[in-house]
């Protein structure tokens, strides 16, 4: 599943994404070029244009109602039926909307600081920005943030 959001879905943008799912962001006006670029590429688009449910089109939409990213992300994944994979979450580098590739400790040696080579070992490159991840801290908080999200109703 990937989605094409509109302007107005930033953080539900980043949340799509901590969540595994590539989700372009889509910064120019909502018109029939949004629609045709989410056609193109098989994405589900995101807006909360009510306007748009008028619009033709033959592929999937979602009009976002809620305001909170939580619920919105609530909505999304419910009016889909989807079921994020636990084990997809922070595959995706969440500033380039890439798929990170796995690397082991001898490549970040020296790229992340001692401490971290030494007490991780799961790492992640994005292939764009080059940025490093690892499980830490505030992965951690993410994940308590994605599990409120999804269980509670
Ligand atoms: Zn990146």
């Amino acid at each position: 599943m990937k989605f094409l959001a509109d302007p107005t879905l930033g953080k539900l943008t980043k949340w799509l994404r901590i969540l595994g799912y590539d989700t372009v962001y889509y910064m120019g006006d909502i018109d029939r070029s949004f629609l045709r670029k989410a056609q193109k590429e098989g994405r589900v688009a995101l807006t909360r244009r009510r306007d748009m449910a008028s619009r033709s089109f033959s592929g999937q939409m979602i009009i976002v109602c809620e305001d909170q990213v939580q619920n919105q992300i609530k909505e999304v994944t419910q009016k889909l039926s989807l079921k994020p994979d636990q084990g997809k979450l922070f595959s995706i580098c969440l500033k380039c909307n890439k798929e990170l590739k796995e690397v082991s400790r001898e490549e970040v040696r020296g790229l992340v600081p001692d401490y971290v080579s030494e007490n991780y070992k799961d790492f992640r490159m994005c292939p764009q920005c080059k940025g490093i991840f690892w499980p830490g801290t505030h992965r951690d908080n993410m994940l308590d943030e994605v599990k409120k999200m999804l269980d509670s109703g």
